[in-house]
Formats: C-alpha cells, structure tokens, sequence
C-alpha cells in the first residue's frame, strides 16, 4: 500500500476507500455524487431561469406598492386636512378607519 493520503470526497469531505489503482475517485459514494450534482444543476438554474421571472414579480409587486402608498398618503392627507377644519369627530374617526384599512392593504403586499 502506498503512503498517499487517500482521497477526500469532493462533497462531504470523508475519506474515500481507494485500493491505490485506476482513477482517484471523487466521491465516497454514489449519493455524494448525485448530491454534488443537484448542487451543480441546482446553482445554476436559478441565476438563468428564474431572475427574469422574479424580477418582473418584483417589478409588478413595486408598482402596486407605489400606487397602494400613494392612497395610503392620500388618505392620511384627507385625516390631517379635516382636522385642520374642525370636522367632528364621527368624521375623523371615520377618515381614520380609511387609513388604517389603507395601511393593512398595503401591508399585505409586502
Ligand atoms: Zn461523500
């Protein structure tokens, strides 16, 4: 037997049982070997499929929040504006549900 180390498998790390003849094994068994081939498909898939996809999502999403912020805005303007003219009170409060079902909304598109 030589004195080489033997081979360290290339997905867990482990010592690979090597009888020292033909081609240095990579991988100590047959799982780490599909394992460290999901790993290769896995990584690349999502850089070239899915960042298109999730940044037209984000885009679509961004544009929703925008509007849902803009009402939201509007809304807390109508609060400030009415208690600025001495509405009464039912009519703030009233103004005041609109905010926060405004706010809840836009929270949920987060
Ligand atoms: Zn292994």
């Amino acid at each position: 037997m030589s004195q080489k180390p033997a081979p360290l498998c290339t997905h867990c790390g482990n010592e690979i049982a090597y009888s020292g003849r033909g081609r240095r094994p990579k991988f100590c068994s047959q799982s780490c070997r599909q394992r460290a081939y999901e790993k290769r498909i896995g990584a690349r898939q999502p850089i070239a499929l899915d960042n298109a996809d999730h940044a037209k999502l984000g885009q679509k999403r961004l544009d929703r929040l925008n509007d849902g912020l803009y009402e939201l805005r509007c809304a807390a303007e109508d609060v400030e504006l009415a208690a600025q003219e001495g509405a009464d009170r039912s009519e703030i409060i009233e103004l005041c549900h609109e905010v926060v079902a405004k706010a809840r909304a836009v929270e949920k598109m987060t």
